[in-house]
């Protein structure tokens, strides 16, 4: 099968009507979305249409019974004035296996990489030219079927979204080890992006903001004992010039910025453990003053760098963002690489 992308252009470009310094995160949208339907087992033509809404079957499946996965990554423009997403590869696998974890169809890497491209081709006017923001991209599939009942849909619908973001400069986080509720369950959907995972997040996160934390550091549903990830982050603590970050258990998101971080930390010859890491051992570390980073790692933030520490009622401050060897290390070179201010070894840049 090949496949090609019919475009149909707007003719209101909303570009003029956008302050690029000031975007409310994702809330402002591209002109353009791009649109491919999954019927009688196989994937449609993708069609490249201005902005608008989609409508739907009251029955949509999806809406019931929550077939629906997402992904999400950025097109920067580097300083020789390129556009570039990065590691869409890593993000075109990690659907495909998101996809088969909630059994939905796999999507050709031509309907995904190369409707992607054209896309941003298409609207590279919105990527901003501004030190720190980028286009966020969101590539999503939902089950469309019209009828109530459960099983797996028939047919769906891809969509991708793209919004200019501008840097995310959030203030250090406060977050709390959560040891009622859980993310993901043994034989779960954990490392899957699907819409659910999220939705199940909400109210334990609400509760522990309602106490002054901006996130929850989820732990096993078993036992509470080990770390997995925070919000829509992987996590990674520093005790004593030693990086420690969960290990892929099947229960935590394969995280494109936590891969690229593990790499270029072990390439400059510091020492990374992926391992299961016991709440316990924190603690006992945060007791001790040892911890002397942590950190959020993800596509919105970069690093998100963590400043407090709840467990139980007791709470730990950790040492101030400057002095933070690693998690610096890992914003400035991955700033770096993005930017094209350094030469992109590991081939991570994909040019439009
Ligand atoms: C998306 C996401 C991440 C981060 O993945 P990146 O590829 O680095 O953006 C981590 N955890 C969860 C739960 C996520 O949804």
């Amino acid at each position: 099968m090949t496949y090609e992308v019919k475009i149909t252009k707007t003719n209101h470009s909303t570009i003029s009507t956008v302050d690029f310094n000031n975007i409310p995160f994702g809330q402002v949208f591209t002109d353009h979305i791009l649109v491919c339907d999954y019927t009688n087992g196989e994937w449609g033509q993708p069609e490249i249409i201005p902005f608008g809404n989609l409508s739907l079957h009251p029955a949509t499946s999806a809406l019931h019974y929550g077939q629906t996965i997402f992904e999400g990554m950025k097109a920067y423009k580097t300083s020789d004035g390129r556009t570039v997403i990065f590691r869409p590869d890593r993000n075109f696998a990690r659907f495909n296996h998101s996809a088969d974890r909630m059994c939905m169809p796999n999507i050709p890497k031509e309907i995904f990489i190369d409707g992607l491209k054209s896309l941003i081709d298409l609207d590279k006017e919105w990527v901003p030219n501004i030190h720190g923001s980028s286009l966020y991209i969101r590539p999503f599939m939902f089950g469309t079927d019209g009828a109530v009942g459960v099983r797996p849909s028939d047919n769906y619908k891809f969509v991708i979204i793209c919004s200019p973001v501008n840097s995310y400069y959030p203030e250090p986080i406060k977050v709390i080890f959560e040891t009622h509720y859980s993310r993901a369950a043994f034989g779960g959907t954990g490392e899957a992006k699907n819409g659910g995972n999220y939705g199940a997040a909400m109210l334990p996160t609400k509760l522990v903001q309602d106490k002054g934390f901006k996130q929850v550091l989820w732990t096993d549903s078993k036992e509470h004992r080990y770390v997995e990830e925070s919000g829509t982050m992987n996590v990674f603590f520093v005790i004593e010039d030693v990086i420690l970050t969960p290990d892929l258990s099947g229960r935590i998101l394969h995280g494109v910025t936590r891969e690229s971080a593990i790499q270029l930390l072990k390439e400059a010859g510091f020492i990374v453990e992926e391992r299961p890491i016991e709440v316990s051992e924190i603690v006992t570390a945060l007791k001790e003053g040892k911890v002397s980073e942590a950190f959020g790692c993800g596509t919105a933030a970069t690093i998100a760098h963590i400043s407090h520490i709840g467990h139980d009622a007791d709470v730990y401050e950790l040492p101030p963002v400057e002095g933070r060897k690693y998690s610096t290390f890992i914003t400035d070179n991955l700033d770096a690489i993005k930017t094209g201010k350094l030469p992109d070894i590991h081939h991570w840049l994909e040019t439009i």
